[in-house]
Parts: structure tokens; C-alpha cells; sequence
């Protein structure tokens, strides 16, 4: 079998034409121009590139971006203010704390002090919480991003048994819990491994889905999955490659070139998950203002 391969830049840049003509249609209709504030503390080189995509991605589609850079040694309390003024500012419907945040700031305290409202990353432990009921809330961008790469590639999710390796509470948890959700994007039955998994190929040979974020290389080979299993790799890895430019490049957590002789579907890195974040990113932000309609 050779595998599908989802291209999750087509499947992303098709997500954003939608939502290019829902930004559209909120000016006209309502006068709303929907504005995400992005905060970056410090000069980390992979942060630096994230926000700089995400500013560029709102651009496209007409979303108005903030961009607020404090220096690594911000007080927490300047960056508590800066989220309060953004709270009340009406331009600014989502607010995007970039992770992680230098050490002596409290990361928990942060995320619990931006308006759920304008929560726009799904982290707020209210956005959280409304999720794992069921509830209208922000979604996790990694999570539903995977979904939607899921659906729009045609994989069955309902009545699917999923595998996932990982339990963080950005990618495994929130993804655990919307896939087992009685909903059409869900009503799989769902395993959730990590490493106090008792002999992990056990379980993901059980999968019609295996989803990878483990952040390992290679955590899943060939002989770990079932034939025609689809598998989503959310991991980004670097690895040192001397041909390379750089002296790296990013690998995910499957093992590519000899799942893809297996499963039925199965997503790149890069060119996978990764386009989907932002683009999910974007979707919160515009939903976000389309509430105040
Ligand atoms: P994380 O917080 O480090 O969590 C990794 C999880 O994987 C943990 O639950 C860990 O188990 C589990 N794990 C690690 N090695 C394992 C193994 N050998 N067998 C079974 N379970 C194992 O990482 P994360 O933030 O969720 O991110 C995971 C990966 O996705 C990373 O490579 C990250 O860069 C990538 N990522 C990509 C995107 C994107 O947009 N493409 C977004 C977010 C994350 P324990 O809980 O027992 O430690």
C-alpha cells in the first residue's frame, strides 16, 4: 500500500480562503475587523519565527494584528498590565501569549489573567473546561488543526478507534477529549499512550488511527501500525543533518519512509500538522469577533 499523503498547506491555505471571505463579510456587514494581539517576550530565535508567521498568515486574510515584544527580563506584572489593557481594548478580539515564557514568570497565572473571551489559543482552564462538556468554546489550535486535516482528507473519525501517544495538555489531552466527544467530529473510541505505557506497539497496532506527539523521532515505525491505518504526525524534531543549511532539519515522530508503504493516509513533516495551527489560530481569532455580531 502506498499511503496518501495529506498536504496539510493545501488543506490550510483552503481553510484560509474560507476564512478571508468570512473576515470579509464581517466588515461589511458589521464593521468588524477582527484583531489578534500577539505578545513575544524575549528574542528566542523558533518563538521570533512563530510569531512572525502568525502575524503574516493575519495579514492575508485581513485580520488586523498587535504585535507587542517585551524584552527577556519583562516583569510579570508589566506583562499582567499589558494583558489587562488588551482585555479592554474593542480592537482586539484574541490574545496570543507566546510559549514558553522566560522563567520567572508564571506561565498558569498569565493564561488565567486573558479574558476567556478573547482566549484565543484554548488554554484558559474556562475554555478548557467547556470543551471537555461539550460546550461552544476555543478550541486548541494543534487539536482541531489535526481534526480538520482528519475530516477534509475523507478519514471515518466516528466509530474509528484512535491511538494517541502523548498526554500533554496542548496536543494529547484536548485531542483525546474532542475526539470521544458525541459530536461529527468525534465518536471515536480513543486510547491515549505515554511513557508509562506498558509496550506501546501493542496498543497503536489496535488503531485505525494513530496520531504521533510524542516528540521523539521515530516513536512510530512501520511494524508498530496496522495496514491501512491513517497516521497524523504532529511531532517536530530536529536532527543534526551536516548537508543541511543549517546543520539540522526537522523530522516528526514517525518513522515517514517506511509508513508510508503502510497506512492509508499519512502526514509530512513539515507540511502537515504544522500549517494547520495557525490556520486554526486564525479561525479562533475571526470567530471570536463574529461573536460580538
Ligand atoms: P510534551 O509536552 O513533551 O509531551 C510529550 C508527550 O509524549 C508526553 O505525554 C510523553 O509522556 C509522551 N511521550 C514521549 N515519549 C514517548 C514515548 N517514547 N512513548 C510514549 N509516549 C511518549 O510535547 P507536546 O508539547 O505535546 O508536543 C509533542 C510534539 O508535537 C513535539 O515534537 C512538538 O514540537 C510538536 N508540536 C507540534 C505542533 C505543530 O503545530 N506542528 C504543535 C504543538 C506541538 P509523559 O507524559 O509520560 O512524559
Amino acid at each position: 500500500m502506498s499511503a496518501i499523503i495529506i498536504d496539510g498547506k493545501q488543506v490550510a491555505a483552503a481553510i484560509r480562503s474560507e476564512l478571508k471571505s468570512n473576515v470579509a463579510r464581517l466588515q461589511k456587514l458589521a464593521g468588524i475587523t477582527p484583531g489578534l494581539a500577539v505578545i513575544l517576550i524575549g528574542d528566542d530565535p523558533a518563538s521570533t519565527s512563530y510569531v512572525t508567521a502568525k502575524e503574516k498568515a493575519c495579514a492575508e486574510i485581513g485580520v488586523y494584528s498587535d504585535d507587542n515584544r517585551l524584552p527577556a527580563d519583562c516583569t510579570q506584572d508589566k506583562l499582567l498590565k499589558l494583558i489587562d489593557r488588551l482585555n479592554n481594548d474593542p480592537r482586539i478580539h484574541g490574545i496570543l501569549v507566546q510559549l514558553p515564557l522566560p522563567r520567572h514568570i508564571d506561565e498558569a497565572r498569565v493564561i488565567m489573567a486573558i479574558d476567556p473571551n478573547k482566549d484565543v489559543d484554548g488554554f484558559h482552564p474556562i475554555n478548557v473546561g467547556r470543551m471537555v462538556i461539550g460546550e461552544k468554546a476555543f478550541l486548541p489550535c494543534t487539536p482541531h488543526g489535526v481534526i480538520q486535516l482528519l475530516q477534509r482528507s475523507g478519514v471515518q473519525i466516528a466509530g474509528a478507534h484512535v491511538v494517541i501517544v502523548g498526554r500533554s495538555n496542548i496536543v494529547g489531552k484536548p485531542l483525546a477529549n474532542l475526539l470521544l466527544q458525541k459530536t461529527a467530529s468525534g465518536n471515536a473510541t480513543v486510547t491515549v499512550c505515554h511513557t508509562g505505557t506498558k509496550d506501546l506497539a501493542s496498543f497503536t497496532r489496535q488503531a485505525d488511527i494513530v496520531i504521533a506527539a510524542a516528540g521523539r523521532p521515530n516513536t512510530i515505525t512501520a511494524d508498530m501500525i496496522k495496514e491501512g491505518a491513517a497516521v497524523i504526525d504532529v511531532g517536530v524534531n530536529r536532527v543534526e543533518d551536516a548537508t543541511a543549511p543549517r546543520g539540522y532539519r526537522l523530522v516528526g515522530d514517525v518513522d515517514f519512509e517506511t509508513v508510508r508503504h503502510k497506512a492509508s493516509h499519512l502526514t509530512p513533516v513539515p507540511g502537515g500538522v504544522g500549517p494547520m495551527t495557525i490556520t486554526m489560530l486564525l479561525h479562533n481569532t475571526v470567530q471570536a469577533a463574529a461573536n460580538l455580531e
